[in-house]
């Protein structure tokens, strides 16, 4: 028995909105940053952090259900604005196929 079962070429994580598990990739990591959700694209942001699938479906389910407070371990709501900013311009870009 080597005890290295787990793959590790594709990581998975939850989305905080909807529940689903998916690739890393397919999520956005999201970071506290002084009472704030904030974006963190690359990945290199330090501390704790949540993924959410980067859609406005998902961001306002995370947002209904407290995820982000929940995940990130602290009392009341955070602030979103500019996640959700991110978010509309990251679902835009997506949408431009000619
Ligand atoms: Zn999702």
């Amino acid at each position: 028995m080597s005890g290295r079962t787990h793959a590790r070429a594709c990581p998975e994580r939850t989305c905080v909105g909807c529940r689903e598990r998916a690739a890393k990739g397919d999520l956005l990591r999201i970071v506290m940053i002084e009472g704030a959700c904030a974006p963190d694209p690359r990945g290199t942001l330090p501390g704790r952090g949540a993924s959410v699938h980067p859609t406005l479906v998902c961001l306002d389910l995370a947002v209904r259900r407290r995820a982000f407070p929940r995940a990130f371990k602290v009392q009341g709501p955070l602030d979103t604005a500019e996640l959700r900013r991110y978010v509309e311009g990251a679902a835009e870009a997506g949408r431009i196929e000619q």
